[in-house]
């Protein structure tokens, strides 16, 4: 598969891409430092927000445009988790600044648009990163995440249920992005956790202790599958691909 990444792009590289007739188009990874079960890892919001940029950015070159994927801003606002050791939270407008200085900084190279990819879905988070393409005219950022309802129904029955955190989802898509990134042999005994975090966050619970997630996962990540990770991301693609093509000025 080809890479995508700025991690290989020289400056001269990236210019040639700017100046050349083809639309440029940068996917920004956003994620979390934050638990996922004991099985997952802190970074597992990250890992699935690279995964469909990679599958995104095959679709949208297909389509004519010239696609990079920057590197991600990993560190998000995880305040329900706080109890657990491996939370990294900052501040709701400091996220929102950051995130904008760099869509700003891509659009200043003279990049056509830029769509930030966000799989962390804790309220506050959202709030911050869906702040951010507001912040520019029309065409130039858009925002890929699952919450909204449009994109939301087009997933599985556990992420519809509100169980999707560290469980049957999104195991299932770091099983099919990264088979290391799951520890098997934990995840396959880990009893089902029938915790809705979006019916919780409703009732005003906001703390995975509170919710009754002692482990930091909800839903059931036994059932995951490398198969279900590959739908899901396809359809995670499928929502930034066309994020971008409706958005795009
Ligand atoms: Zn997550």
């Amino acid at each position: 598969m080809k890479d995508y990444s700025l991690d290989r792009i020289t400056t001269e590289d990236f210019g040639a891409a700017i100046d050349s007739d083809r639309p440029v188009i940068i996917l920004l990874p956003v994620g979390s430092v934050e638990p996922h079960g004991p099985h997952l890892t802190l970074l597992t919001d990250t890992v699935i927000s690279q995964g469909c940029a990679e599958l995104a950015a095959q679709r949208l070159e297909k389509n004519g445009m010239t696609v990079f994927i920057a590197p991600a801003v990993p560190y998000g606002v995880t305040d329900c988790a706080a109890a657990f050791k491996g939370a990294v939270s900052i501040p709701e407008p400091v996220l929102t600044d950051y995130l904008a200085a760099v869509v700003q900084g891509f659009l200043d190279n003279g990049v056509d648009h830029v769509c930030l990819i966000n799989n962390h879905l804790e309220p506050e988070h959202y709030s911050a990163v869906r702040q951010v393409p507001k912040r520019f005219d029309d065409g130039k950022a858009s925002l890929a995440c699952p919450l909204s309802r449009r994109w939301a129904r087009t997933l599985s029955d556990e992420f519809k249920r509100g169980e999707c955190h560290a469980g049957r989802y999104e195991t299932a898509i770091v099983l099919a992005t990264d088979a290391n990134g799951v520890k098997q042999d934990v995840q396959k005994t880990l009893p089902e956790v029938p915790v809705s975090l979006s019916d919780n966050i409703l009732a005003g619970v906001n703390t995975f202790d509170a919710m009754g997630m002692e482990n930091a996962y909800a839903g059931a990540p036994a059932l995951a599958t490398k198969e279900e990770g590959d739908d899901m991301l396809d359809r995670l693609a499928t929502m930034v691909v066309t994020e971008v093509l409706e958005n795009l000025g």
